[in-house]
């Protein structure tokens, strides 16, 4: 049956089955729902936007009858083309499902709809003085269906790790329309495969999450921002060491370049304090102890440091406006970016003992391809997780810069190989990082990948062509 016929086909079956306003069909309406923050987009063939766990079991189980692939998304920030359209696929747009239930104060738990927003999770639990601890710029419009689908890190995984950490409990949707639970929010659970595991970071390729149980912890109670200038890659090495060793918990120890923070003056109009300036900037929060003696501690430490010769400037947060300016700076990076020109992004991950070693390298080979580009380097340093960002000049016309960073690539990849590093450290694979998939991956991890593909969707209909082929 040709799609046309499909689609027609699939209306009538779920005429009167689901509310006329679950159902988006023009090209104007489904339009917006054909991408993500990649700029990557295509045409949907529909647009669901379910409320209940039963029309996404009747919606999927219909597009199976008919084969119909269906591609599952949330807020649709991802970077890698997750939940971008690419043959005329259904879309199946989670976020009008975003109920939250109150926290269970005895299990430290919260359930919530996947179509919850991120930042709405963390404001619900903040009431009762608990962290859902995953924090992302994107976190306003990012919603949980989608960070437990990309395995999301973000500026806290330092002290928390992935969100993988942060389930006990799954409901799904298989393309079949088979609803399943997946452990009951256990906190101990040895019964056979953890398929919470599997389903988290699979990108939407075997089922679709409709419900989670969130794991939460103590919101921190004394947090600290300190906002560095320093001349050299090696100097953030040496900072972080230091800082290591410091009398506090690190919550976060982020890095950027020069030319990031000046994107994000010229672009957002955000102003650093410091007074000199530096080649990069690190952005670090702690958690101090409660007792008066932690904040003298900090002080000494921070004395300490500012006389060292590798800082070239610092200050210390005074309030928490300052503090929002300075993260300001940071979560603003991706958005100037994205405000300055075309971008290829490199989400990439090594040790992070590697980190500064395979930053130069790094620095090193896209100076010497000389391409019409520029490189703006941060991130996540105390994971050992730098975004590399090739962004096109203004100069240069845009199948030169898609060919110049085909080239790049083909170069990076290997590096980040020799670095025993990986090409996505959280952005998930999507289209963009299938080419790595294939080279990282051995031929019988790839058969296992595809085994398992086949065991949850064995028509091969939810988000196809996503992870790998
Ligand atoms: C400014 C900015 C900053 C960012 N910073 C970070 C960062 O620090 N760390 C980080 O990890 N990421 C970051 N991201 C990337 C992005 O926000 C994350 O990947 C986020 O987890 C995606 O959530 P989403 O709801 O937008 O998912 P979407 O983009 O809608 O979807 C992502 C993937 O999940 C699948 N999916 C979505 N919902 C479901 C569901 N209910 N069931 C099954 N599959 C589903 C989709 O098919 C797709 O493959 C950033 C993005 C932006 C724009």
């Amino acid at each position: 049956m040709e799609l046309k016929a499909k689609k027609e086909q699939l209306l009538k079956i779920l005429q009167g089955k689901i509310p006329e306003d679950v159902t988006l069909s023009t090209v104007e309406d489904c339009a917006p729902y054909g991408g993500d923050w990649t700029r990557l987009s295509g045409n949907p063939l529909l647009v669901f936007l379910p409320k209940s766990t039963e029309q996404v079991a009747l919606i999927l189980k219909s597009c199976n009858d008919l084969k119909i692939p269906v591609i599952p998304s949330g807020g649709r920030t991802g970077l890698s083309g997750g939940a971008v359209v690419t043959q005329s696929e259904v879309v199946l747009n989670l976020s009008r499902m975003n109920r939250i239930s109150p926290v269970d104060i005895l299990g430290r738990t919260v359930r919530v709809q996947s179509g919850a927003v991120t930042e709405v999770v963390h404001e619900h639990c903040a009431k009762e003085g608990l962290f859902w601890p995953i924090d992302l710029a994107s976190k306003g419009t990012s919603e949980v269906g989608g960070n437990l689908s990309t395995n999301a890190g973000g500026v806290r995984v330092i002290r928390y790790g992935m969100v993988r950490k942060w389930v006990s409990g799954l409901q799904i949707v298989m393309m079949n329309g088979n609803v399943i639970e997946l452990n009951r929010g256990l906190e101990k659970n040895n019964t056979g495969y953890d398929l919470i595991q599997l389903m988290v970071g699979a990108e939407g390729t075997l089922a679709v999450i409709t419900e989670a149980t969130l794991k939460l912890v103590r919101l921190p109670q004394k947090e600290q921002a300190l906002f560095f200038a320093l001349s050299s890659l090696e100097s953030i090495r040496k900072l972080f060491e230091k800082a290591r060793r410091g009398p506090f918990e690190i919550l976060a120890f982020e890095f950027f370049s020069q030319r990031c923070l000046t994107a994000v003056e010229t672009k957002l109009n955000r102003r650093s304090k410091l007074e000199s300036a530096g080649e990069f900037y690190v952005l670090m929060e702690i958690e101090l102890g409660l007792g008066q003696e932690s904040q003298v501690l900090l002080e000494q430490w921070l004395e300490e440091v500012l006389e060292a010769d590798f800082v070239k400037d610092g200050l210390l947060a005074q309030s928490s406006v300052e503090r929002r300016e300075i993260w300001g700076l940071r979560e603003g990076i991706t958005e100037s970016i994205a405000l300055t020109s075309e971008v290829r992004k490199y989400d990439t991950s090594v040790a992070v003992s590697n980190t500064v070693g395979f930053l130069k390298e790094a620095e090193a080979l896209f100076g010497s391809m000389k391409l019409g580009a520029d490189l703006y380097v941060f991130g996540h340093f105390g994971d050992g997780s730098p975004h590399l960002n090739v962004v096109k000049q203004d100069t240069g016309d845009h199948k030169t810069f898609m060919e110049d960073c085909d080239r790049f690539e083909k170069e990076l990849y290997p590096l980040i190989k020799k670095w025993g590093g990986s090409a996505s450290s959280e952005h998930g694979v999507g289209l963009l990082k299938k080419s790595w998939v294939e080279m990282s991956r051995s031929p019988e991890e790839m058969a296992l990948f595809r085994a398992i593909k086949a065991a949850f969707d064995p028509n091969h209909l939810l988000n196809p062509g996503k992870i790998f082929d």
